[in-house]
């Protein structure tokens, strides 16, 4: 356990997803009491039906130029993997025109950069949790797959592999044909023609690794409160004062402390505007389902072109994607599941999508350039972490660390990419 230098002694994060748990959990490495709250539970928000993927490979911006290529046609289609309904809200214009710009190739290469640099760094903040209580294991893919058509196709994910190697960024991966694939996965349908198989790539449970989170935290002193829903925190001059919604009936009423970490995922903005906030965080919408195959994979398997994830879960499948740019509270919209199962149909065989459970939409918290909010506002007492959009499972730890270490007074020189004043 390190010190704390700065007399901040008890710590309120609000949001008991992966970046709010893995906050907390460094902060009491450093000595520090926390009580984590959450309108909802734990992996109530995005945390909990995502791939689970920890895939420096994959690490990078969301915003990239093909994406622009293909808005146009993607605005208008309620079918496409990414959707943006036409709407004339003046934040999700705004947040558009910013996500335009930083996809943009010059932008793009720039942000993948900065991924460059906090890519290495993601995985050993794993490996610290598991060696101190976070017992739900970090899978190793031997090897992580991706899935082609078509060699045409590949060409996509190989010019990124080529960007991030030029970036200082590593990627090690070979070739592969579609009946090399079906060697490793039996499951893979015989439309699948070219593939990559990727190494140095690990993978999750999430619900069951934010539940495992959660249990280590409260097992070291932490305190963790359900159906504490913050309307309102207050910086008091001397410590935080964090406000439940009326109708809290939990009995903690409100709650004092020297500090307080905003880790509300999509809902970020709401909290943190007050405090200096200005950096929209826009619902990229996400929708899974779990399948049970008549061979359960153990790899996870990548479709780029069909933006398809597809992670095993021990006794079944999940397959995710789609990217969704709408209110993070709207209702579940059918036809996205319609169309992940139109998506993963030809690609599998030997699979029942009629008997597909969990459904789940949920809401990726994301910013215009793709990057995370990490650290103190305008008040130094309320910190913010999120923004990490696709990519808060595999930087969730990473960003714990470096918060915690910014909140006892030991900021880290590479947070100054994430300024959440930017
Ligand atoms: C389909 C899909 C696949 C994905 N796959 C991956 C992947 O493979 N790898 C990866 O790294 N990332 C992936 N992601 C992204 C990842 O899920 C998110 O980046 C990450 O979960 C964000 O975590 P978070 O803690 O910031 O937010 P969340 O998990 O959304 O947590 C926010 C929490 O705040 C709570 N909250 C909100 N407002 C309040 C309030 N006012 N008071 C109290 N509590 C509040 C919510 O209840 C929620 O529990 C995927 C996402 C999707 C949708």
């Amino acid at each position: 356990m390190s010190t704390n230098s700065t007399g901040v002694k008890h710590v309120v994060v609000v949001g008991a997803g992966m970046i709010g748990l893995t906050t907390a959990w460094y902060l009491q490495e450093r000595g520090v009491k926390v009580t984590v709250v959450d309108r909802t539970g734990v992996a109530a928000g995005s945390s909990w039906g995502n791939a689970g993927w920890l895939t420096p490979a994959l690490t990078l911006p969301l915003g990239e130029p093909s994406v622009m290529r293909s808005a146009p046609k993607t605005m208008l289609s309620a079918s496409s993997p990414v959707y943006i309904p036409l709407s004339p809200d003046p934040k999700l214009i705004r947040f558009l025109m910013g996500f335009g710009w930083h996809s943009l190739p010059r932008q793009w290469r720039k942000s993948i950069g900065i991924f460059a640099k906090v890519n290495p760094l993601a995985m050993d903040p794993f490996h610290e949790l598991a060696a101190h209580g976070v017992n739900e294991p970090v899978h190793e893919a031997k090897p992580f797959l991706a899935g082609f058509l078509n060699d045409k196709d590949r060409e996509g994910l190989l010019h990124e592999f080529a960007v991030v190697k030029e970036s200082g960024g590593t990627v090690d991966y070979d070739l592969a044909t579609g009946d090399e694939l079906r060697a490793i996965e039996p499951t893979l349908s015989n439309a699948v023609a070219s593939g990559v198989l990727l190494r140095g790539q690990y993978f999750i449970d999430p619900p069951k690794y934010a539940k495992s989170l959660a249990d280590s935290v409260v097992s070291r002193g932490g305190e963790l409160i359900s159906g504490f829903n913050v309307a309102d925190i207050k910086d008091t001059g001397n410590g935080v004062e964090v406000i439940p919604a009326s109708g809290f009936t939990g009995g903690t009423g409100h709650i004092k402390a020297d500090a307080v970490v905003i880790a509300t995922g999509a809902w970020l903005g709401k909290l943190a505007r007050k405090f200096g906030v200005k950096t929209i965080v826009q619902a990229g919408r996400g929708y899974s389902f779990s399948v049970k195959p008549d061979v359960i994979p153990s790899h996870p398997i990548y479709f780029p072109t069909q933006r398809l994830a597809c992670t095993p879960l021990g006794d079944r499948l999940r397959i995710g994607g789609m990217m969704e740019f709408r209110d993070v509270d709207a209702a579940p919209d059918e036809r996205r599941i319609k169309t992940l199962v139109d998506a993963a149909r030809p690609v599998f065989q030997g699979v029942d999508f009629d008997a597909r459970q969990e459904e789940w939409v949920g809401g990726r918290p994301v910013t215009a350039d793709g990057h995370a909010l990490i650290g103190a506002t305008k008040s130094s007492r309320v910190f913010v972490g999120g923004g990490h959009g696709m990519w808060g499972i595999a930087l969730g730890p990473l960003t714990g660390k470096l918060l915690a270490g910014a909140i006892v007074g030991e900021p880290d020189p590479v947070l100054k990419n994430f300024n959440p004043l930017r």
